[in-house]
């Protein structure tokens, strides 16, 4: 199987394409990498196809806030197909102002060793911090 990726790592964006194979008890191996101009892209073409992550980010409700909604981020990249997990985690908290950013929301979220952080301080709606 193939699959064809567009490197991100830099401006140069090179079309790459992973040749892989899906193994009999479950997961991905990566057969041959073409088209990447150095071996960080080739590494991260290798990682999107083997175990893709992406950074989740999103809002929670906050009470009290001066701001309806507290925008958050995991402080680290998740498995993507962890994503669903973590947003169903997400859509059910809410929290109380005052928070400040970079505050841990969600420590060590679903066990994925990344924490659900805020990324912006939401005082309370009278001002106080
Ligand atoms: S493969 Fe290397 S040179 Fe090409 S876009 Fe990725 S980081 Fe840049």
């Amino acid at each position: 199987m193939n699959k064809k990726l567009i490197c991100i790592l830099c401006p140069q964006g090179c079309p790459i394409n992973v040749e892989y194979t899906e193994k009999e008890l479950g997961g991905i191996e990566v057969i041959s990498i073409e088209g990447s101009k150095c071996a960080r892209g080739e590494y991260w073409a290798k990682e999107e196809v083997e175990n893709p992550v992406r950074t989740v980010t999103s809002s929670i409700r906050i009470f009290n806030g001066e701001l309806p909604l507290l925008s958050v981020r995991t402080d680290k990249p998740i498995p993507k197909k962890r994503i669903f997990d973590v947003m169903n985690v997400i859509k059910n908290l809410e929290v109380k102002a005052p928070v400040k950013r970079g505050q841990i929301i969600v420590e060590n979220i679903l066990g994925l060793e990344a924490n659900l952080i805020a990324t912006r301080t939401v005082n309370r709606v009278n001002g106080e911090e």
